[in-house]
């Protein structure tokens, strides 16, 4: 059910996010989302001028919704789209270097069926696992507010509520995402250890619901951004541990690697 306020108000995810019974119903809203001013000329602005490698594109332009199975144990959460990949091709992750090597990553973990990502509709299928970002719109320069993550957050917090049955594992790439899941993982019922973890890469925190004892672990990692990739900060073998290590958490069968990648 909708709630009153219309897509262009602040407190449309507010309003809205809490009456959603269905990831799909999940996604279609959150892509009609106008409710961050900056963001929303940001998107369009870049879907306006384009890259010129993509000139023949036409930029979706819109907030990007998370991508994956409804009934994943695991969920992966990054920061939010990218202005020439995600806000250009609709899917997250997709057509952007970042998106390159994390799904090269999970193909060869086996969690998804093709080890690249270039358009909706190419495809690609992931096994077991959910992506998503805390901010839905592409924010200049990768950075988005305080203001605009609050702002968002009931979608992941919906997100997060209708995948929570079967959900076992969630990695977490990047401190931005770590700082921005941790409330809404409270605000949810969950018992998180005092003083709050801190991110580092290769962390990881087991959380309790107290009222059923469903337990869920957090993996942090480094977020796959070209900066960290090109300065080896991050790896595609530590990205490749990290994946594997939520995996097994989360439960997921081991598939015979598809490829194994550069080191
Ligand atoms: S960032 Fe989130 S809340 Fe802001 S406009 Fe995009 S989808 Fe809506």
């Amino acid at each position: 059910m909708r709630g009153e306020a219309g897509p262009q108000a602040h407190d449309f995810p507010a309003v809205t996010a809490p009456g959603l019974e269905s990831l799909g119903e999940l996604d279609a809203a959150v892509a009609e989302c106008r409710a961050c001013p900056r963001l929303v000329a940001w998107r369009e602005e870049v879907a306006r001028v384009k890259r010129r490698a993509f000139r023949d594109w036409e930029y979706w332009a819109r907030p990007v919704p998370g991508f994956g199975p409804a009934d994943a144990p695991l969920a992966i959460v990054g920061l939010a789209p990218a202005a020439h990949g995600g806000n250009r091709t609709g899917r997250i992750f997709t057509g952007d270097p970042s998106g390159d090597a994390l799904y090269s990553a999970l193909y060869d973990l086996g969690l998804a069926s093709r080890p690249t990502a270039t358009r909706r509709g190419d495809g690609l299928e992931l096994y077991g696992v959910r992506i998503t970002v805390p901010v839905h719109c592409a924010p200049p320069a990768n950075r988005p507010t305080g203001a605009e993550r609050d702002t968002c957050r009931p979608w992941l917090a919906r997100e997060l509520d209708l995948l929570r049955p079967d959900l076992r594992a969630i990695v977490v790439l990047g401190a931005f995402a770590w700082q921005a899941l941790l409330p809404v993982l409270a605000d949810a019922g969950w018992q998180l250890p005092r003083p709050r973890p801190v991110f580092g890469h290769g962390a990881e925190v087991l959380i309790t619901d107290p009222g059923t004892r469903h337990e869920l672990c957090l993996v942090a990692g480094y977020h796959p951004s070209r900066r960290n990739m090109s300065t080896r900060t991050l790896t595609p073998a530590m990205l490749r541990d990290v994946l594997r290590r939520g995996a097994d958490l989360a439960g997921l069968p081991r598939r015979p690697a598809a490829g194994t990648g550069p080191a």
